[in-house]
């Protein structure tokens, strides 16, 4: 079974702009379609054909990939008269590479399957760069074999293809990986505030970081700007990770499990999503945790 020669992708944000141009440079005939239009003006530049409507670029592509905010951008793009399920068929696939929850992606799962389309689960860790330079890493779940035949598709966007299981598989790691990531911001933003309120530099935290081999983390490197300058350019929005901790501690609480760590950063984060700042980036915290002694 071949890759279906076009490809359409729904979802032109920070990361899918960069993942959809990412499959126009490897060559993959494209279709793509966003709520707001605008943004598609590039991809037609650059010879892409725009559907005018999530259904039409299904009806146009046998393979469709999502990457939009969370299950009602996906609801929007996928259900009703104009929506993605009602055009796929048999032989057609959907891979969603949005972050949402396992249940979702469970439900989704069987909605493709009662369609005869394949389904595959892939959401992707790494941020605006990493999906610039094609270096995410995707987190693939589904039917072992559609995965590999995907592959190729997955790789123009990615250094790795991790398989995971069957769906929602791929979900439930990126719930993981993000726990870590939601900790690591928190961790660099409460450590800066310690640092200012004690008169010292952030920058030497970044310093002391940078030497310590068993600290040197690129992650710190993609934050350290934006800590240090107090501007937060959205690489990964407040808001999407604030989802995704809803989505760990829904899980968690499912499986009766306690995460208390992830509950403070939560915290934190609705914190920074009252204030306004949901859609600047999360290391955007930082602003909460100073502000008082500011006053
Ligand atoms: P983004 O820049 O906010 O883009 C969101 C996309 O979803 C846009 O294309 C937006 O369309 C579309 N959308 C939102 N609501 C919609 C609706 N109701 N109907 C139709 N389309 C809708 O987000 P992003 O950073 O690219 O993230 C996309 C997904 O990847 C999220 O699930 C996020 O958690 C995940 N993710 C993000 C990162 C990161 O570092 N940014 C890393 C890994 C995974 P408009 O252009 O019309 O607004």
């Amino acid at each position: 079974m071949s890759i279906p020669p076009r490809i359409g992708f729904i979802g032109l944000g920070i990361m899918g702009r960069a993942m959809a141009l990412n499959l126009h440079k490897a060559g993959y005939q494209l279709t793509v379609y966003n709520r707001t239009r605008q943004r598609t003006a590039e991809f037609a530049d650059l010879g892409c054909d725009v559907a005018a409507t999530p259904r039409a670029l299904a009806k146009a592509c046998g393979l469709v990939i999502t990457m939009v905010s969370d299950p009602a951008a996906m609801d929007a793009v996928l259900e009703g008269p104009e929506g993605v399920l009602g055009a796929l068929s048999g032989g057609s696939a959907l891979i969603n590479m949005s972050t949402v929850s396992p249940s979702y992606t469970a439900a989704l799962s069987k909605k493709c399957w009662t369609a005869g389309a394949a389904f595959l689960d892939c959401p992707v860790s790494g941020s605006k760069p990493a999906a610039e330079a094609g270096k995410l890493v995707v987190l693939a779940a589904g039917d072992k074999a559609a995965v590999e035949k995907y592959s190729p598709v997955l790789k123009a966007m990615g250094r790795a293809v991790i398989y995971a299981g069957p769906a929602p598989a791929g979900t439930a790691l990126k719930l993981c990986v993000n726990l870590i990531v939601a900790q690591l911001t928190t961790a660099l933003a409460e450590s800066a505030a310690l640092a200012e309120a004690q008169g010292i530099s952030p920058d030497l935290i970044f310093q002391t970081l940078r030497e310590n081999p068993a600290l040197n983390c690129g992650y710190f490197d993609l934050k350290k700007e934006n800590i240090l300058k107090k501007d937060y350019p959205p690489a990964f929005p407040l808001k999407h990770m604030l989802k995704d901790a809803r989505f760990m501690l829904g899980e968690a609480a499912a499986k009766r499990l306690e995460l208390p760590v992830t509950a403070a950063a939560a915290a934190l984060m609705e914190k920074a999503d009252r204030s306004g700042y949901g859609d600047k980036d999360l290391s955007v915290i930082l602003d909460n945790l100073t502000e008082p002694l500011a006053r």
